[in-house]
């Protein structure tokens, strides 16, 4: 096992074929016992639907599921009815994000610009009864003014009543660090837990990178290129790097890890098996 807590993110299916798919990858990757399993809404077009019916899957089989939760578009009143959709469904758990405008739609913010706003109206209309998960920058999200800009919106969501923090995937250990250490020096306590991408694929961990704000660095970078369509050398060189950046983070103190499986069980479970052997 590996030495600190874990949680695991899913995204919800577009077909039956990859339900069956994702409860299969569950079902192997609650060996790791999760502390709970999130499940992301709006990305890729993903309904609020998609979102709970997995949660209510993962719930079913005794893990604490955690729908995200994005504020983008919203009315304050289509908040609070899902909400109250998630209280009655029982979960008490979510992650609360200000999600992104899609490409070329033109569209408007809603009644909500930031995150903060969201979690300020979480706690609004349902008090305390949600434990509120915010996203985090090490390297700074891609649209903020300036890192420290990005520092005093991370501390807003903390001061609007966000409990703990994953963060967005990096291979940087030193950009975690410094950013739990700013976010120390401010007075903030809450946990701030790494955002781990196993590597599978070289052209989509580029793609996502680059769209995120991620840096993979150079060295990584060439080599996952020459690689070209060796999948199993991308993932052997792939699984020795993440499991040295994990190594760092838990040595370095990292409260817990949350791994995005892209809703695969091999990745996550070989990366497990390597932090656990280490
Ligand atoms: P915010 O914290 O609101 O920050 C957004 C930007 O606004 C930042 O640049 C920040 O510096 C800036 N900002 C904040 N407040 C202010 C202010 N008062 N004045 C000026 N600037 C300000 N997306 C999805 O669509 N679905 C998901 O399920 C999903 N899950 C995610 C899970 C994790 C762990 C992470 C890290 C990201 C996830 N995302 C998801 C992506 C996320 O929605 C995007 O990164 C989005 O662009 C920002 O969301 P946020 O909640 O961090 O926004």
């Amino acid at each position: 096992m590996i030495k600190i807590p874990v949680s695991l993110e899913f995204f919800p299916p577009k077909t039956p074929e990859g339900v069956t798919k994702l409860a299969a990858a569950r079902a192997e990757l609650y060996a790791l016992k999760p502390e709970f399993c999130s499940v992301t809404y709006g990305a890729g077009g993903s309904t609020q639907i998609g979102t709970l019916q997995v949660v209510q899957a993962i719930r079913a089989e005794g893990v604490c599921g955690v729908p995200h939760f994005t504020c983008i578009g919203a009315t304050r009143a289509s908040v609070g009815q899902t909400l109250d959709a998630f209280k009655a469904a029982g979960i008490a758990r979510l992650v609360a994000l200000r999600g992104d405008l899609p490409s070329g739609s033109g569209g408007s913010f809603g009644e909500f610009r930031y995150a903060t706003e969201l979690i300020e109206q979480i706690r609004a209309h349902s008090g305390r009864h949600f434990h509120v998960e915010v996203a985090a920058y090490p390297e700074t999200h891609p649209q903020a003014r300036s890192p420290a800009a990005d520092l005093k919106a991370f501390a807003a969501k903390v001061a609007a009543g966000a409990d703990s923090a994953i963060t967005q995937m990096f291979f940087n250990a030193d950009a975690y660090f410094r950013f739990v250490d700013e976010v120390r020096a401010l007075g903030i306590a809450v946990p701030i837990v790494p955002g781990i991408m196993p590597i599978t694929n070289a052209t989509g961990l580029m793609r996502f990178a680059d769209n995120t704000g991620c840096e993979i660095p150079r060295w990584v970078r060439l080599r996952l290129q020459s690689f070209g369509d060796d999948t199993a050398s991308i993932k052997a060189f792939g699984l020795d790097v993440m499991a040295a950046l994990c190594e760092r983070l838990i040595a370095g103190g990292a409260p817990a890890l949350h791994f995005y499986t892209m809703n695969q069980s091999g990745p996550t479970l070989a990366l497990a098996g390597a932090l656990a052997a280490g």
